[in-house]
């Protein structure tokens, strides 16, 4: 962690009780926040080059997808969620466990310089070129560790071609481990000091007595990510086998609660959209791949009281900014009016940056998301000598970036305290 440098001073700073100017901001060599103090006007540490903001834990990725930008952007027609799922199973076939690093490393850089500081990888391509899930596994964590990205190891248990228990199918064995090889895939994590989480596949690739075994697994505040209702085929079938729908299923079999994140809840029905507004679990929305697969667009305006965050899921787009503003449009775009997720707080991309990074905490396994004591320094600073910011407060310079900027209007991302991305 930082050595010389332990702390910055905000010209003005997004804090969990809205903006604040003048804050000084310190952390210890554990790269932790110890200190954070509004209205100090002279401080020894270095100004920041503009407002300073928490950076944003990207809660849903699997790296080596963005090894299929441009080459899955043709489905011709027809083309929808299943047929792209068998372009990707084409590319798992060519990977190796050094390919996996290569690629893996290349996307945490691009998440560093867009401001993503955090990521959970939703890990499921253990078999590689012959080789053992645990070398796949640890080319994972040390691509994180190469580009200082923290990283929480989300290991997916995938062991079924459907919730009726259909056998996997040859394409699909690179996906595969027993309960054992899992066991022992969340032993090397901790042996590695990476935070962990559990992540049943989806109720179509698990079994209710697999899900039983992952829940007792772990510790109570694991998180659990699952990819829950994100087609319409996908709904019909677990309702045909399990009885009910998805998120409703697992409410009334597990008691859902925040470390649950529901990875494309697209398809919830309107009673599961009134768990989801009671904050029953953490709603992991992934709009760029969402739109790109043709899954839908998931009714945000309907659940104002949800706890929720971003991830760049297929890496189409690796920029928290871009997911934001596509979450933003689509809501004018189907309602023919503006403002439908006003706050009267802050402007609108300050507003949903504020709401992404604090939901963010209970499914990342590590404080993340807050500038506040106790919290890392996981910190993003836009550029406020930029042009198109002049004159701008910082609450609407934040919604001008959100809205229309891009990464080289970042002057530094940092983690744990350290630099690890400058423009
Ligand atoms: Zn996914």
């Amino acid at each position: 962690m930082s050595g010389a440098v332990s702390g910055l001073l905000a010209p003005s700073a997004l804090l969990p009780t809205g903006w604040h100017p003048d804050v000084e901001i310190c952390w210890g060599p554990d790269g932790m926040l110890e200190s954070v103090t509004p209205n100090v006007p002279d401080s020894p540490h270095p100004t920041a080059a503009g407002p300073v903001i928490p950076g944003m834990p990207n809660l849903h990725s699997h790296a080596f997808q963005r090894a299929l930008l441009g080459r899955v952007q043709h489905p011709g027609p027809g083309g929808d969620f299943w047929s792209w799922r068998n372009e990707m199973y084409s590319a798992v076939q060519a990977l190796t466990p050094e390919l996996l690093y290569q690629v893996s490393a290349w996307t945490y850089s691009l998440m560093l310089a867009a401001g993503y500081t955090s990521v959970v990888e939703f890990h499921y391509v253990h078999r590689l070129g012959g080789a053992s899930p645990s070398r796949s596994l640890e080319a994972m964590m040390a691509a994180a560790r190469d580009t200082g990205i923290r990283q929480t190891m989300a290991p997916v248990l995938y062991r079924f071609a459907g919730s009726d228990g259909t056998a996997l199918s040859e394409r699909q064995r690179a996906f595969e481990l027993d309960h054992a090889e899992f066991a022992d895939l969340v032993t090397q994590i901790g042996e590695a000091g990476t935070t962990v989480a559990i992540a049943p596949h989806s109720l179509r690739a698990v079994q209710p007595d697999d899900l039983h075994f992952l829940v007792d697994l772990v510790g109570a505040d694991t998180p659990v990510h699952i990819h829950v209702s994100e087609q319409p085929a996908e709904v019909a079938e677990i309702r045909k086998n399990l009885g009910d729908t998805p998120i409703a299923w697992l409410n009334r079999e597990f008691g859902l609660s925040p470390r649950w994140a529901l990875v494309h809840a697209t398809q919830a029905t309107p009673a599961e959209l009134d768990l989801i507004d009671d904050g029953v679990a953490t709603l992991v929305l992934c709009p760029t791949t969402e739109h790109d697969l043709g899954d839908g667009r998931f009714p945000i305006e309907r659940t104002p009281g949800a706890s929720w965050g971003v991830g760049s899921d297929s890496q189409v787009s690796v920029s928290p900014a871009e997911e934001l503003r596509l979450l933003l449009y689509g809501q004018p775009a189907a309602r023919g009016k503006r403002a439908v997720l006003s706050s009267t707080e802050h402007s609108d991309g300050s507003s949903l940056w504020q709401r992404a990074t604090q939901g963010a905490s209970a499914v990342t396994g590590s404080p993340v998301g807050r500038i506040a004591p106790g919290h890392a320094a996981d910190l993003m600073v836009l550029d406020g000598a930029r042009p198109d910011f002049t004159g701008l407060t910082a609450d609407h310079l934040l919604s001008a970036w959100v809205l229309s900027g891009h990464a080289r209007q970042i002057a530094e991302v940092r983690v744990g305290g350290d630099v690890v991305a400058q423009h």
